[in-house]
């Protein structure tokens, strides 16, 4: 980490400011884990407040005073007023204005001073300060790594866990390429403060309704290979989501399954987004499959090599038929 970014923060937080932390929209762990842990590191000192552009998952509901988190889809009318007093604002876990959704433009018009933390690849510059590091594991990490220059004493049980969790997320349980030995070392720094790592695993994996589990059975049934190359997918449509009550954050990994079939290289699932009126695209690769390129060249996002995440406008019928065109071409061209 840069030394004038750490000096930088310091002389922005010297005097008691109005903080708001803002995650991408449909924050996952990583970015609730960060934006929670900088929480609990600020609020003793400032007038802290985490705004999330819309619901979170129930599950990530155990992370320590996640209920202190504003949504702005339910509440507007406190976002705004906050945004007119913010003098400072971090935005964790994106890079690109346009994650934060329905937030982007109160970001874009604030005079407050923005610092970015981020692990993602091409950030924009919409930030006053930025940390961005693509080959960090996860912007939890990076929240560590912040947190233990300005004042390593002030870290405790509910910083650790926060940052455990998002961590242990976004490696896949220290088992993705982005793990190295210094993400092991964090983590068990974060688990000397007493973090329990059964407790995090079970929370994050193992605390789902039945109805989750059949959804699951239907999105594997619905796997098909493309026909002569390494590619697997897969989709939820409307109708499946109904028929087993499907909730924010049911599908999380469901693509990942993909990748346990020998010889594939890269995983996709499409899910019918009943809010956004779109279909929401996972992309997973293995090796030199790098689904970030892909993602952003037909399907409009973006993400890590192996990670990434995409949108399409058509139905499902047609996202289905571009994709299969779409494929052959990126897989010809590279
Ligand atoms: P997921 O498939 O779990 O939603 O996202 C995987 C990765 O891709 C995450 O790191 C996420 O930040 C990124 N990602 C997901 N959706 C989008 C998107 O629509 N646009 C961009 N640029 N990145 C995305
Ligand atoms: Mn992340």
């Amino acid at each position: 980490m840069d030394k004038k970014f750490i000096k930088d923060l310091k002389d922005t937080l010297s005097i008691k400011k109005n903080v708001l932390l803002i995650p991408h929209s449909s924050p996952d762990a990583d970015a609730l884990g960060s934006c929670l842990a900088l929480y609990h590191f600020l609020r003793n000192d400032h007038e802290v407040h985490i705004i999330s552009p819309n619901e979170f998952t129930e599950i990530l509901k155990f992370l320590p005073s996640s209920e202190d988190i504003i949504i702005y889809d339910e509440e507007k009318d406190k976002t705004h007023e906050l945004f007119q007093i913010a003098n400072v604002i971090f935005t964790l876990d994106f890079n690109s204005l346009s994650r934060a959704k329905n937030l982007s433009h109160l970001i874009a018009k604030s005079s407050a001073r923005k610092i970015m933390i981020d692990h993602h690849q091409n950030p924009e510059n919409y930030c006053d300060l930025k940390y961005s590091d693509p080959k960090m594991s996860s912007t939890s990490e990076m929240v560590y790594d912040v947190i233990n220059s300005l004042n390593s004493n002030k870290i405790n049980l509910n910083i650790a866990y926060c940052l455990y969790t998002g961590i242990v997320a976004d490696t896949g349980s220290f088992r993705f390429p982005s793990t190295t030995s210094k993400t092991l070392l964090v983590g068990s720094k974060l688990v000397n403060y007493g973090v329990n790592v059964t407790e995090v695993f079970e929370k994050l994996h193992n605390n789902f309704q039945f109805s989750r589990l059949k959804l699951l059975g239907i999105t594997l049934n619905n796997f098909k290979k493309v026909d002569g190359l390494p590619v697997i997918y897969t989709c939820l449509s409307e109708e499946d989501q109904n028929k087993y009550n499907f909730k924010k954050g049911d599908s999380e990994g469901f693509v990942n399954f993909g990748l346990t079939v020998y010889g594939i290289v890269c995983s996709v699932i499409f899910i019918e987004n009943k809010e956004d009126g779109l279909i929401k695209i996972s992309f997973r690769s293995k090796g030199d499959f790098k689904v970030n390129i892909f993602a952003s060249k037909y399907f409009n996002g973006g993400g890590h090599e192996h990670a990434a995440g995409g949108i399409s406008k058509l139905n499902l019928n047609d996202t289905e038929a571009k994709f299969l065109n779409d494929i052959k071409k990126f897989i010809n061209e590279n």
